[in-house]
């Protein structure tokens, strides 16, 4: 494997990991902004309902005293009704009384449908007060994790760049230009070769390039794949199904040197 190959492979692990923390880390206000948005929109809605059980309550206030008012009407022109002495103002007054009657039982009903209003917001008010208490709960929990998680993230940031500085000086600068050229273009530089495949965009190394790749294990130049433009490795270690056949070639191959 070309020199600078192998320190890539740990400079992409590392550039991954680096990347990896930065995202946790712009990740986690947002998390705690979410929360902190959705109590303050479930507020915003319990605010309402206690608005709209206030309004019923005014409304039946209002219905209750509507109602007295058409009681002692309706009962004060009953009283009349011993006074008057013509069918015309008897047919008057029943009228006026009907009237009444009728509009107490018209804003009885409408104060049931108030109570019934007041009950479903009350139930409604019961969950909104629990999710506001869950949202807050969790809010104050993912801010407290949040703080401990970013700390813990930047220390680690800061070992895993300090790696990166280290190492980016001691690979060759023309290795280094293409890795981070490559590395700008298609987020990681490097695929490993598994199963004669290019583990980075699953396309099939062809046999040629697949044995370049495997048999020139200390070549200088540096294979790329033909799809992605990433450039490829080859694991032993890892390449499972290969390693065997590989071991099989290699004592093959030092038989071979023997025997010659
Ligand atoms: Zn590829």
């Amino acid at each position: 494997m070309h020199p600078d190959l192998e320190k890539m492979i740990v400079l992409q692990a590392l550039d991954v990991e680096c990347r990896r923390l930065n995202d946790e880390m712009a990740a986690i206000p947002k998390r705690v902004a979410k929360l902190a948005a959705e109590g303050d929109a479930a507020k915003k809605q319990l605010a309402a309902i206690v608005e709209g059980l206030a309004k019923e309550e005014a409304l039946r206030r209002r219905q209750e005293s509507d109602v007295k008012d058409h009681q002692s009407k309706a009962a004060r022109l009953r009283k009349q009704m011993d006074v008057v002495t013509t069918t015309a103002q008897v047919a008057a007054l029943e009228h006026e009384i009907a009237f009444a009657e009728g509009e107490v039982s018209r804003l009885e009903d409408a104060e049931l449908e108030s109570m019934e209003r007041t009950e479903s917001l009350e139930a409604q008010k019961k969950d909104a007060e629990e999710t506001v208490a869950n949202l807050t709960r969790r809010h104050a929990e993912e801010r407290t994790s949040g703080a401990d998680a970013l700390a813990r993230d930047r220390v680690l940031l800061d070992e895993v760049e300090a790696k990166r500085k280290d190492l980016r000086p001691q690979i060759g600068e023309d290795s280094l230009s293409i890795y981070d050229r490559i590395a700008k273009s298609r987020g990681t530089a490097l695929a490993e070769g598994v199963d004669q495949k290019c583990s980075a965009c699953q396309m099939v190394v062809r046999p040629q390039r697949w044995n370049d790749l495997r048999e020139r294990s200390n070549d200088e130049t540096m294979l790329t794949c033909e799809s992605c433009g990433r450039l490829l490795y080859w694991d032993p270690a890892r390449d499972a199904p290969q390693k065997k056949q590989a071991q099989k070639e290699s004592i093959a191959a030092s038989i071979v040197r023997a025997s010659l």
